[in-house]
């Protein structure tokens, strides 16, 4: 049976690592994965998911217009697909995860999808929240906060200090963003050398 898969993580845990790794496995058994990822996600270059060890794969996009049924459903006629595998999974809209729900159910394709949980002020991401209600399967990438507790919140990083406001999605380099346990994360401190500004 094809599941629906949501495996979520704070940033820099190696999603995309894991996606490739996936994707290498189902090509080396000799079946069909197809890859996909944000269409507004250009750091690796349009069509590309790149993990930060240095593998990078092509990949369909998907941007907020996107029928992700009716393109895969397509694909799947002219060539059998074995597994659909999505990056920047936070960035699907409600709509666009109850269509890989219909691919997994009506297709039986399975679909992973991996992203963030939430969004640098905490609040789950509109894909995220889709998934964690629909999933079959939910897991946890697990992530390193700098005091070596286990990550959970994706904060924002402007000038070496944490931003608690701003446009939800804003992607750019690791400088950009860290992943923090809930501690740090709440009381603002990004790092070990940086204040806490909350007592
Ligand atoms: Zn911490």
């Amino acid at each position: 049976m094809a599941s629906l898969y949501f495996k979520f993580a704070a940033m820099n845990s190696g999603k995309s690592t894991q996606l490739l790794q996936a994707h290498y496995n189902y090509a080396e058994r000799g079946m069909y994965p197809v890859a996909m990822t944000a269409a507004l996600d250009n750091r690796a270059g349009a069509g590309t998911i790149a993990s930060r060890l240095g593998i990078k794969s092509p990949a369909l996009t998907f941007a907020a217009e996107t029928d992700i049924f009716a393109e895969i459903k397509t694909l799947h006629a002219k060539k059998r697909i074995d597994a659909l595998l999505i990056d920047e999974a936070q960035f699907l809209s409600h709509a666009q995860v109850r269509q890989c729900a219909a691919l997994v159910d009506d297709l039986g394709i399975p679909v992973l999808c991996y992203g963030l949980k939430t969004d640098f002020m905490g609040r789950l991401f509109a894909g995220s929240e889709a998934l964690l209600c629909l999933a079959d399967n939910i897991e946890e990438i697990k992530a390193l906060c700098w005091c070596g507790r286990k990550a959970t919140m994706t904060a924002r990083i402007v000038d070496g200090k944490m931003v608690s406001e701003g446009d939800q999605v804003a992607i750019g380099g690791n400088d950009l963003y860290t992943s923090l346990c809930r501690k740090h994360f709440l009381r603002g401190q990004p790092a070990a050398n940086v204040q806490s500004e909350v007592a």
